[in-house]
């Protein structure tokens, strides 16, 4: 299967909605395969943390444009192959997950010329590269030729129950029932939202992690990692 995956331009791209466990099983897949892995979602959550510093607006689009042009946001593999978000020139990767971010992410990542500036850093990213991509759109606009599309879903309570997990290992402190309806809004927002709506690809294959451990959900799909190949 691998054999020639260093040849192969391999470009998995991952979707779906938020707390879906893209981000831990994209993670644990490149990580099977030596790709690279790229979060999508914490450019949105940089440029929503940039605006709130700044006291900007979240529907200001030409304000939260022009500071990202500015070089307000900056996104940095390190050794480890991690990323790490710098918001005005200091590492917020932190402070990402905090519950006023995930309140106003959805409002700046609905801002059309924002999400011309994102994709256009995506695809600079994605380059060459072997790579595992993980947002909303990466099988619809980001790299829609990418040679994989998986399409990650669960309930709505797994995925707050995968939040709330995650944040409280991280010291973050919140309401499970405010993190439940806090989710379900941003899902309806990132879903209608005009451009780039999250909706599967049409290409894309469905994978739900209901009933599955981790390990289910990985390893069905490394195997159709390995099927693309
Ligand atoms: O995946 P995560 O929950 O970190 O994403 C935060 C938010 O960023 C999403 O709710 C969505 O509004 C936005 N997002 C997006 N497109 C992506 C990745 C994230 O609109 N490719």
């Amino acid at each position: 299967m691998l054999s020639g995956a260093e040849e192969a331009n391999t470009r998995i791209a991952i979707d779906g909605p938020a707390g879906s466990g893209k981000t831990t099983t994209g993670k644990l897949v490149a990580t099977q395969f030596g790709f690279r892995f790229f979060d999508t979602g914490i450019m949105y959550r940089a440029a929503t943390r940039m605006a709130l510093l700044q006291g900007f607006a979240l529907t200001d689009e030409a304000t939260i444009v022009h500071s990202i042009e500015d070089g307000g946001l900056e996104f940095v593999f390190d050794d480890a192959g991690d990323v790490k978000a710098f918001v005005l020139g200091v590492d917020e990767t932190d402070s990402l997950r905090s519950p006023e971010v995930d309140h106003g992410v959805s409002a700046v990542s609905a801002l059309p010329v924002v999400r011309q500036l994102m994709v256009q850093m995506q695809r600079d990213i994605a380059g060459d590269a072997q790579i595992v991509m993980v947002g909303r759109d990466i099988g619809t606009v980001v790299l829609p030729d990418a040679e994989l599309k998986i399409y990650l879903t669960a309930s709505a309570e797994k995925r707050a129950r995968r939040r709330f997990e995650q944040n409280r290992s991280s010291g973050i402190q919140q309401n499970f029932d405010e993190m439940v309806s806090d989710l379900k809004a941003r899902d309806v927002l990132d879903s209608e939202r005009e451009t780039s709506p999250l909706r599967p690809a049409d290409d894309s294959i469905s994978v739900t992690s209901d009933g599955k451990s981790l390990e289910e959900v990985v390893d069905e799909v490394v195997q159709l990692v390995k099927a693309a190949e």
